[in-house]
């Protein structure tokens, strides 16, 4: 019989049951009893959703980030918490987020780091180590839900962070190398494991996904020495990895001395039959079939394909679960009432996913026959979603067949075209500007949200609208910046925008997924051929420049953003998709050029996010991913000048990238860097004209002009003056007018001091 499993379950609920209670917490709207008891509530559901496992995961639940939960189990605490007060959970908030919540601001101490998972868009908390960090085991946590799952009746699979992966997630605060800690470590995890052995735990799934990222020796010999310490017979371990290919480690995990590995079949297809063969005879291989990261269904006739000789072969060694924990998908399709019934029929969320592990294993254990209707009707819906006219749009798929280099390529080089462009514009040097929003007042959301709920009519919402889009240009006025922007008061997500302009993407009402802590994202989705209908953004952006003499940038999203945070096609290469959406904006570039619009702003605030996880991969990413770029934005005149603007602060090993977009400015995030960010630019000599960020907009602090002037005057040393521009770190849509005025009328008023002192 093959054994049936799943890695992890999204734990903020299908109405975001937690997200609300964490919050109403931190409020001191309910207390910890309560807020514990909605957590058992949760727990109990989802494993009553996956109950025909065989075995289902413990411990993947948490109160804010499962990396955290196992700093705690292991007793990894910062020290700044040792004089704090309260209870465990109180301890565990003030790492999260500072404080713990019904507590005055008194007793808040730093929060730890927050960083990506791996190359999805979770984010956890990074552990802090130094010197002279001891471990100790605090497993009363994992035992209680062992406890309640069993009362379920239910097996339990204890779900931990391995040790390896552990340390590789964390960073040091002193300069010792945190491997050294790996000693000091393993002792409280054998502990560990003792203590699920006398709770009588037979199997516990051991996250190692570090496994397929590039490993040095000295991390890929941790991996052996971690293990032979580990060796046990009780409980059984299963090493899980996902996200990718193990490439050179696949040798390494194979013959770690454990019971079982876990492989992503679906992001290492290719790697299934070395793992079969080479796997010794004694050890269990789960295989990840359902794809835990993107929410189409699963071709299971085409899998049972693959999937039948290799169960031939192991017959009971076999496991079968879905590819990563499921946390990175929403929780239930059958919620959503308004999708449309055609695409909705190819989707699975988590639990439907979960039917399908269980289709796949039925029909290996009692022969296809037995789950006949369940194959049919994934058949008909993969064959309908792979003929449907909504997908294939023969237009579309014309147009790219055109797609030449040459349209991504400016008619002059930047020297040219910026002469022209500063001619025409006409702007002192030191030109001030914003990222493109502008306070998203509690009026403009409820403007929007009337609307949404039919309760505005389409005339009154648009009449509202250019209210704010007026009211953003006089303020700009008043404040004297030099290049004006309207503001987006019409946008509630820079992406979910466009995506609902653009046919070929669809919405969710519940689709939740976590995104840190209490925050959730709900990724539009990308299903069928992108065109654009008709212009997205002119109206707005032409009523806005009507209003005001000096130039106003039109904004726009660019397609590797747009692509980054969408749940996209896996019928076709992100590649492919990401060309279609660049052509899309394209248009939407040469609409509003052709209206008149004389600067056009293409954010790619996420183009460092899709970065792959092994460097050797980056090269092809970086490529197609500038080349959409350029294909989007350079179709314009030598006059039209383009901007493109990104919120990070890491350029040093992606700097040649962002040269070849060849941007006419571009606006970073540098405030907090004081500059030195800029060495990159300068190192690599950066050709073309920069806007450093010299407000932090993520801080209420006010900076004054000669803040932001002493910022400049560093920047200064870096980049050639005439081609440095003056703006904020990023948008402000999170901050108040208060705020944001006083912080611009010193922005303009230290550009007018340098204009001046600097000749
Ligand atoms: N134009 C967007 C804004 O100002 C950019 C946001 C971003 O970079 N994340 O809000
Ligand atoms: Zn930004």
């Amino acid at each position: 019989m093959v054994t049936t499993h799943n890695l992890g379950f999204p734990r903020v609920g299908a109405r975001r049951e937690l997200k609300f209670a964490q919050e109403a917490f931190w409020k001191g709207q309910i207390t910890e009893d309560e807020l514990q008891i909605t957590g058992a509530g949760l727990r109990r559901r989802h494993w009553h959703s996956q109950q025909r496992l065989s075995r289902v995961p413990v411990g993947d639940f948490s109160f804010y980030d499962q990396v955290l939960d196992m700093s705690f189990t292991l007793g990894n605490l910062p020290e700044r918490l040792n004089d704090t007060e309260g209870s465990e959970l109180d301890r565990y908030f003030r790492v999260a987020r500072g404080r713990s919540g019904h507590e005055s601001a008194c007793c808040g101490v730093q929060a730890g780091e927050m960083t990506k998972w791996f190359d999805t868009n979770y984010h956890y908390i990074v552990p802090e180590f130094h010197q002279n960090t001891r471990f100790q085991l605090k497993a009363d946590r994992l035992i209680e839900q062992i406890t309640e799952a069993r009362a379920q009746g239910l097996a339990p699979k204890p779900v931990i962070i391995g040790p390896v992966t552990y340390l590789w997630l964390g960073k040091t605060k002193d300069e010792h190398d945190r491997l050294s800690l790996l000693e000091s470590l393993l002792p409280v995890y054998s502990k560990l494991l003792d203590v699920l052995a006398a709770h009588g735990v037979d199997w516990v799934q051991v996250d190692e996904p570090a496994l397929v990222t590039d490993l040095d020796a000295d991390w890929r010999h941790a991996f052996s020495l971690a293990y032979h310490h580990l060796k046990t017979s009780a409980p059984k371990l299963l090493v899980t990895t996902y996200f990718g290919e193990l490439r050179e480690n696949l040798q390494l995990a194979c013959e770690l001395p454990v019971a079982g590995l876990h492989l992503d079949a679906i992001s290492a297809p290719q790697e299934v039959a070395r793992v079969v063969d080479w796997l010794p005879p004694h050890k269990q291989l789960s295989l990840g079939i359902i794809n835990g990261r993107n929410i189409w269904r699963t071709d299971l006739e085409k899998t049972l394909d693959w999937l039948e000789p290799v169960h031939e072969k192991l017959g009971g060694r076999l496991w079968l679960a879905p590819s990563c924990s499921l946390l990175h998908v929403p929780v239930d399709l059958s919620s959503e009432e308004k999708l449309d019934p055609e695409i909705r029929n190819w989707m699975a969320f988590a639990t439907q996913k979960l039917d399908e592990l269980n289709t796949l294993a039925t029909a290996l254990n009692h022969g296809r026959a037995a789950v006949q209707k369940s194959l049919v009707e994934s058949t008909v819906a993969i064959n309908s979603q792979k003929t449907s006219e909504r997908v294939h749009n023969a237009s579309v798929q014309a147009r790219l067949k055109d797609v030449r280099p040459a349209l991504g390529q400016r008619q002059s080089p930047y020297p040219d075209r910026i002469a022209i462009q500063q001619q025409k514009l006409g702007l002192p040097r030191f030109p001030t500007t914003t990222i493109g929003s502008f306070p998203q007042t509690r009026d403009i959301r409820q403007t929007r949200l009337q609307f949404h709920k039919g309760e505005l009519t389409e005339a009154d919402y648009n009449a509202r609208i250019r209210e704010h889009v007026r009211h953003c240009i006089t303020e700009q006025e008043a404040l004297g910046l030099d290049v004006l922007v309207h503001g987006e008061a019409e946008r509630n997500d820079m992406v979910e925008y466009f995506g609902e302009q653009l046919d070929g993407y669809a919405f969710s009402q519940f689709g939740w997924v976590q995104s840190y802590g209490s925050r959730c994202v709900k990724p539009p989705i990308l299903f069928g051929d992108i065109s654009r209908p008709k212009a997205m953004t002119v109206e707005w952006t032409r009523y806005a420049q009507s209003l005001t003499e000096k130039p106003l940038k039109g904004m726009l999203t660019g397609p590797v953003t747009i692509l980054n945070w969408s749940f996209v096609r896996d019928d076709q290469s992100r590649q492919e998709s990401c060309l279609q959406l660049a052509l899309a904006i394209r248009e939407e570039v040469l609409d509003l050029e052709a209206s008149g619009v004389r600067i056009i702003q293409i954010d790619e605030a996420a183009l460092r996010e899709g970065l792959p996880l092994r460097q050797s991969d980056w090269k092809s990413y970086l490529d197609w991913a500038i080349d959409a770029f350029r294909i989007a934005a350079n179709g314009v005149r030598d006059e039209t000048q383009i901007h493109t603007h990104m919120c990070y602060s890491e350029f040093n090993d992606i700097i040649e990238a962002i040269a070849r977009m060849d941007a006419d400015v571009i606006t970073i995030e540098t405030s907090r860097s004081d500059m030195e960010l800029l060495d990159a630019f300068r190192g690599f000599q950066y050709p073309n004209d920069i806007g450093p960020g010299v407000y932090d907009i993520h801080s209420p602090n006010i900076p004054d002009s000669e803040q932001i002037r002493s910022l400049m005057i560093k920047a200064a040393e870096r980049i050639p003056v005439e081609r440095l521009w003056v703006n904020p770190d990023c948008g402000l849509k999170t901050r108040q007018w208060e705020e944001v005025r006083p912080a611009l009328r010193s922005m303009v008023a230290a550009a007018r001091e340098l204009r001046e002192s600097i000749q």
